[in-house]
């Protein structure tokens, strides 16, 4: 039921009041074609996709045409972006197909992401394109395939109608294919759908469109506990429920950060809107998988204060929790659940960073060196501007001490992490900063005098020391020949495996088989560090292509990263004969 509409607030926006949901329809789009489907995502709703069905499959995920008993809708949820309350946002670009009890009696939501305008939209049109389309169809299926919890999607379906989009190129606008991307969970509720329930805040006039909303959060809640939260305990008080659910969302959530910082993906928009309440990788925008290692890693254009970079996300993650636990504190005590937040959270997921740390140095033994050699490894990957992904691969070609061929393992290895090193040219651009000394002596100045200035301006402390350190890092750059810079690197590496390499005498239990205990750490270590991610340039090819009107290359895609760990995934190509897996785990040209 949705009350009247007031518009006068948002020029363009409507305030939806009193309701979750709106029941909304999709826009028709002419001439749809299927781009690309995952079969394991569609047999998730019991389908199956093949070349005489696919311009069937278009049109009913494209929202051209509906399934029988699809009830369409929008979700009203608000949320915090880039820290402050931005009131009510909601699905501007999603519509809701329903949900679907699958054969085996599991429960999925159905999606359709770039169906049109939705109540929801403000003043945007709706619509996706190929870009933002292929980039979350082939990202929610890497995640997947990385085992990491994440929203799925089953098709990419293109069509005739067009968008401006703000590309600019000879002082053209251009116009972009409409897109469209079906995506399923078993909830995509968020923190937002919470938030919507917050009250109007008089000092800014801004909150939640509460009104009318009166008794809706303990449904709210209670649905959650019913569908997603069965393990709880039906017995107890209400307000424990709602606690143990509560730790449950913070246990998930510690889980799934810890997971993305052991694969180098930074999500870049953890506004809390984007916070899945089941723990899941949602809203694929501008993430990003690191190629070189580096903490400050950031994949977000728009975030000028680099909230959202790579080594903040655990924090930022456990800022919105807070979040999340403000709006539900009429119906739990925030003591209570912050109490919870203050236990939970950080305790987890440093567990489970280390227990994936360790597995992916292929360490089954739980030492308390393991922390110290974790973050070493880090840091001589920072300082080599190695690559994150290659690197840990390279690491299963260590043979342990006492295999017969375990020193020239060692140097395979350190060729392998040798290869994966920037080259000097390289470090010298990522080095490069856009300011000049003096400049950075006087904005350290002027903000030693007003402490908010650095605020006002979009920056940080942290972000001036950064820059220095980069600046150094160029200076010294510049007095070194690519030889000097390899040999240092090389120091740099040996000295590493060293240390590595007598943690690794440790895993030797006398009684057993060294050569069986070799193999089945390198096959625990391969099915850990992933071969193939999406990385950004992989995703641009295939999204050329497919602009060019050729999917072959992001169907090629999907296959190798629904095969992250495999060393030859993806079939021969037709024509050449050449398998074109062997290009995809190399680093950024
Ligand atoms: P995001 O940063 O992707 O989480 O999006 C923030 C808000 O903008 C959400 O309410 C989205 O539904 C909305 N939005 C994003 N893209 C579009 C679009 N193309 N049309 C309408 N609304 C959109
Ligand atoms: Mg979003
Ligand atoms: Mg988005």
């Amino acid at each position: 039921k949705t009350l009247p509409v007031d518009e006068s607030k948002v020029p363009g926006s409507r305030q939806v009041r009193g309701a979750c949901f709106s029941l909304t329809d999709p826009t028709p789009l002419e001439n749809p074609k299927l781009v690309a489907f995952s079969e394991s995502a569609l047999r998730l709703l019991d389908l199956k996709c093949n070349p005489d069905t696919e311009a069937k499959f278009s049109e009913y995920f494209c929202g051209n045409k509906l399934l029988p008993g699809s009830v369409t809708a929008s979700h009203c949820y608000c949320g915090h972006q880039f820290g402050y309350f931005s009131g009510q946002l909601g699905d501007g670009a999603a519509i809701y197909l329903g949900e679907v009890i699958n054969s085996k009696g599991d429960r999925w939501e159905i999606q359709l992401k770039g169906a049109g305008q939705t109540p929801y939209s403000r003043s945007a049109d709706g619509r996706k394109v190929l870009r933002s389309t292929i980039r979350e169809f082939l990202c929610s299926e890497a995640i997947f395939h990385l085992g990491i919890p994440t929203t799925r999607a089953g098709t990419v379906v293109v069509s005739d109608d067009k968008v401006v989009r703000d590309m600019f190129y000879d002082g053209k606008a251009k116009l972009e294919n409409c897109a469209v991307v079906l995506r399923l969970a078993p909830s995509f509720l968020r923190f937002g759908s919470f938030e919507i329930f917050k009250p109007i805040d008089p000092a800014t006039g801004r909150g939640g469109p509460s009104t009318g909303m009166t008794g809706i959060l303990p449904t709210m809640l209670q649905y959650a506990l019913d569908n997603f939260f069965k393990e709880v305990d039906q017995a107890l008080p209400k307000v424990e429920q709602y606690l143990a659910m509560y730790k449950e969302v913070c246990v998930r959530t510690a889980a799934l950060v810890a997971k993305w910082q052991c694969v180098g993906f930074c999500h870049g928009v953890l506004n809390t809107d984007n916070m899945s309440l089941l723990g899941l990788t949602i809203d694929y925008g501008p993430f990003g998988f690191m190629d070189r290692f580096d903490p400050n890693f950031q994949c977000n254009n728009s975030d000028n204060k680099g909230r959202y970079v790579y080594k903040a996300q655990p924090e930022i993650c456990q800022w919105n929790l807070k979040k999340f636990a403000e709006a539900i504190q009429e119906c739990l005590p925030l003591n209570d659940s912050l109490k919870v937040l203050e236990e939970s959270y950080f305790p987890e997921y440093k567990q489970q960073y280390l227990s994936e740390m360790r597995k992916k140095l292929g360490l089954v033994k739980n030492l308390p060196e393991d922390e110290a050699l974790v973050d070493s490894f880090l840091n001589t990957m920072e300082e080599t501007y190695a690559d994150f992904t290659n690197s840990f691969r390279s690491l299963s070609v260590v043979s342990l001490p006492g295999v017969q061929d375990h020193e020239p393992s060692i140097e395979t290895t350190l060729g392998l992490l040798l290869k994966d090193c920037s080259s000097l040219e390289s470090v010298k651009l990522f080095t490069k900063s856009g300011f000049t000394r003096d400049q950075i002596e006087s904005l350290k100045q002027v903000a030693e005098q007003n402490p908010a200035f650095l605020s006002m301006i979009g920056a940080s402390v942290q972000a001036i020391e950064d820059e220095v350190r980069k600046m150094d890092a160029f200076d010294k750059i510049q007095t070194l020949s690519e030889e000097d810079l390899l040999k240092s690197n090389k120091e740099k590496w040996q000295s590493w495996l060293k240390k590595y390499c007598s943690r690794l005498k440790k895993e030797i239990t006398l009684q057993q088989n060294l050569q069986v205990l070799d193999g089945q750490r390198k096959q625990l270590m391969n099915s850990i560090n992933p071969k193939y991610i999406l990385r950004n340039y992989i995703a641009e090819n295939a999204i050329k292509k497919a602009e060019n009107g050729d999917f072959s290359e992001v169907r090629k895609v999907l296959q190798m990263l629904e095969n992250p760990f495999h060393d030859e995934t993806v079939q021969p190509d037709e024509v050449t004969g050449r398998c074109g897996s062997v290009d995809y785990n190399a680093p950024p040209p």
